[in-house]
């Protein structure tokens, strides 16, 4: 019979439930506690080792995030910047050098055209075929 910890008792006293017999032959046996310190010292690196891949396999994905994140945020800025520039720089419509008397006479007088108006719009080509078929 083997006179150290098995296997499953090591797996034992790793998770926190070895029995007090289990404890006392770790107490008392140098091996045992060896092999239970490399076997600490293994899966705390493969822990380290875990953490660093999956920080350096999700790097890339934060990083896309914010990206992708604050595109819309530039676009946004950048949109409102040209909407400023072309309030700013592009020309708006000539100062008109009519006074609204003016105005309102134009618009009177473009009115009465269309209203005095013998023959509506549309059929004034008609109008012009019957009158000079007249003459
Ligand atoms: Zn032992």
């Amino acid at each position: 019979m083997n006179p150290h910890l098995s296997d499953d008792q090591i797996a034992e006293v790793l998770i926190g439930s070895a029995t007090s017999a289990t404890q006392a032959h770790l107490l008392a046996c140098a091996p045992c506690r060896s092999k239970l310190a490399t076997l600490r010292g293994v899966m705390g690196q493969f822990r380290m080792d875990a953490e660093e891949q999956s920080r350096a396999a999700l790097r890339p994905i934060a990083i896309r995030h914010s990206r992708s994140r604050f595109k819309p945020l530039y676009l946004s800025l950048a949109a409102a910047g040209l909407a400023i520039v072309g309030l700013v720089v592009l020309p708006k419509d000539p100062p008109s050098q009519s006074t609204p008397l003016q105005i309102d006479t134009a618009l009177l007088s473009q009115v009465d055209v269309q209203v005095s108006r013998s023959v509506p719009e549309a059929l004034e080509p008609l109008s012009q075929l019957v009158i000079s078929e007249g003459n």
